[in-house]
């Protein structure tokens, strides 16, 4: 018989960084002097986040990836988490491949495990990510000024191409498949970005539930507008040569989990936004303005307003 406390013991202690780490009531971290702590939690369900026979290595990867995608659109560095976990079984096959593959993304971000829960339940992966930033520095969704550049970083559009694959909406070949399988399972949060941008982006947002979507919360708690320029969205030759395609359309304006960050900076810094995502050898893409005027306008080549019918993922639309 394996105890709730077997599990914790044999998978998810490790050496930590805290003051405090597994095995006590709770954990004890210290702060970097005049930091602020940035908190959030991500949680990943069973049939609705993941297929319940997914890859136990790639899950253990993409539930620590997307905690960490909302430290790098904070830009915050990133330094302890905690791993909830509902198990329908104890399988230590399973166990054993979900943890390395949270403590292979874990070790090269130098995250430490520091606690979490452990129960049965239906298959259920919730963690809580902890980083530090200064006083000021954070890059909020509310900062964005009028006449700000927007900019993408990575490319957009993969992980929704390759869901829709998965689900038979649209067919790939299998090379092109495996191409855009990373990018959904296998996301790499930009965190080298986020913390390169401090002091230059005014907002900044990880794209998780499609683009339009997200760009429009940084629009709606900074109050501006903004024209989005459709030919000059950074896009994988996959989805380059399907952009006629109603489907993949729709996997680059509303598709999520490409954790690329979407920020706005003025314009005057532009040297400093390519030379931060130069010097990471990250791709950064200048893709529109903010305005003054209400609401998001897309624009074709031709600089005619496109209809805009998508909307991003919302889990109880
Ligand atoms: P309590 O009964 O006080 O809630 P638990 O028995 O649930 O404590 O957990 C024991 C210790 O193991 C705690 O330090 C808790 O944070 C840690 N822990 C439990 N589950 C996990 C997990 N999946 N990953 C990391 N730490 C865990
Ligand atoms: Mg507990």
């Amino acid at each position: 018989m394996t105890s709730e406390f077997d599990i914790i013991r044999r998978y998810f202690t490790r050496d930590s960084s805290a003051v405090l780490g597994v095995g006590d009531d709770a954990a004890l971290i210290e702060v970097a002097p005049g930091h602020h702590l940035a908190v959030s939690t991500d949680m990943l369900v069973s049939g609705r986040h993941f297929f319940p026979d997914a890859d136990p290595f790639k899950l253990g990867h993409k539930s620590l990836a997307v905690n960490l995608s909302d430290m790098a659109a904070m830009g915050a560095r990133p330094r302890w988490a905690a791993l909830s976990l509902a198990l329908p079984e104890v399988n230590e096959l399973w166990l054993q491949k979900f943890s390395e593959g949270f403590f292979a993304l874990a070790g090269e971000f130098n995250i430490s495990l520091i606690g979490g829960d452990t129960t049965r339940g239906p298959l259920n992966i919730c963690v809580t990510i902890m980083g530090e930033c200064k006083p000021g520095e954070a890059l909020r969704r509310d900062g964005a000024r009028s006449g700000d550049e927007i900019w993408v970083s990575g490319t957009i559009g993969d992980a929704a191409l390759a869901l829709a694959a998965l689900q038979g909406r649209v067919s790939l070949r299998p090379d092109e498949l495996a191409h855009c399988e990373q990018a959904l399972h296998a996301p790499q949060p930009q965190v080298g970005l986020g913390i390169a941008l401090r002091g230059i982006a005014t907002s900044a947002i990880d794209v998780s539930d499609g683009l339009l979507a997200d760009l429009g919360h940084i629009l709606a708690r900074s109050a501006v507008g903004a024209e989005v320029y459709f030919d000059k969205l950074p896009v994988s030759e996959l989805i380059a040569a399907r952009l006629s395609d109603a489907s993949a359309r729709q996997c680059l304006l509303a598709g999520g989990d490409d954790y690329q960050l979407c920020f706005t900076a003025p314009a005057h810094l532009r040297p400093q936004v390519l030379a931060a995502a130069g010097s990471l050898n990250v791709r950064v893409t200048k893709i529109g303005r903010t305005s003054e005027a209400n609401g998001l306008i897309l624009l074709d080549a031709l600089n005619r307003p496109m209809d805009v019918q998508t909307r991003g993922y919302d889990h109880f639309a």
